[in-house]
């Protein structure tokens, strides 16, 4: 079989819109995980909570994830490939009371002071 061509990766990992257009700090509030696959080595990782407001992502919470997508590369040393697949998971570290939007976002802001972020930095 021959190697997928860079179109057929691409259209692999393509997002469906309503993913596409989520921001980060979306799916900070929402408690969901961000999993990366590489479609080369098959390396996965996930960014959670802890690298939401890691030193890293902190800054960059009001990126969508078509644009966090066309931007990262695989870090395996010698893979670099693009166009990870990309999948939403629940996190597991939604706050239980946290059930209506109000209480979801003043969750959320709560995170980011605690980690140092001003809310309005990231779209909020
Ligand atoms: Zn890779």
């Amino acid at each position: 079989m021959p190697e997928p061509s860079e179109s057929d990766r691409r259209k692999a990992a393509r997002l469906q819109p309503a993913m596409a257009a989520m921001r980060l700090v979306d799916c900070l509030e929402r408690g969901w995980d961000v999993q990366f696959r590489c479609q080369y080595c098959g390396m996965e990782r996930t960014w959670g909570r802890r690298e939401f407001l890691g030193q890293r992502l902190r800054k960059r919470l009001a990126r969508t994830i078509a644009q966090v997508q066309a931007g990262v590369f695989c870090p395996q040393r010698g893979c670099g490939g693009h166009w990870p697949i990309v999948r939403l998971m629940r996190g597991g570290y939604q706050d239980a009371q946290a059930d209506t939007p109000a209480t979801q976002r003043a969750h959320v802001v709560t995170m980011l002071l605690d980690a140092g972020v001003l809310p309005e930095e990231v779209g909020l």
